[in-house]
Order: C-alpha cells, then structure tokens, then sequence
C-alpha cells in the first residue's frame, strides 16, 4: 500500500510525461500495477489522466470535454484541437 506522499511522487513523475503507470510503479516502488488499490488509483485519477490519443500524462484541468469517437476514452485539449 502507498501512502499519500509516495503518490505524490509517482504522480509527479508521472505528469508531463508518457511513461507508463506500470513501469513507473515498477521502477519507483517495485509495485505491481495489478495491486494498487482503487483508493490510489483514485487519488492519481484526481490530479493526472492519460490520454488515450496521444498517451501523455496531463493535468485533469486539461481534460477535453469531448470523448473521443468511442466516447469510452478520455483524451486531451490538446488532442481535441487536432481531431
Ligand atoms: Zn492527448
């Protein structure tokens, strides 16, 4: 179990970045990604989202209103301009 401060690091390593969830677990805490809890994956769903266009980590202030056609993926503003 991570505590908030480890997520906070994860989550800034994280952030400007398309590194993987997986491997930042991994590399950081030697965390499998199958046993974060849904009260982490929770916490860093609150600060950062991955976009599912471009695969970068960004702010969730930068989140497109609109999904993309599938409407299941969360995608970015900066995505939504070139779409
Ligand atoms: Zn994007």
């Amino acid at each position: 179990m991570l505590t908030t401060k480890q997520l906070d690091k994860l989550i800034d390593a994280l952030r400007g970045s398309c590194e993987s969830l997986e491997n930042t677990l991994t590399s950081y805490y030697a965390i499998d990604y199958t046993d974060l809890s849904i009260e982490a994956h929770q916490y860093i769903d609150d600060f950062i989202f991955n976009c599912a266009w471009c695969g970068w980590w960004c702010e969730v202030d930068e989140m497109s209103e609109k999904l993309s056609e599938q409407e299941t993926e969360t995608i970015c503003e900066n995505c939504e301009l070139y779409s």
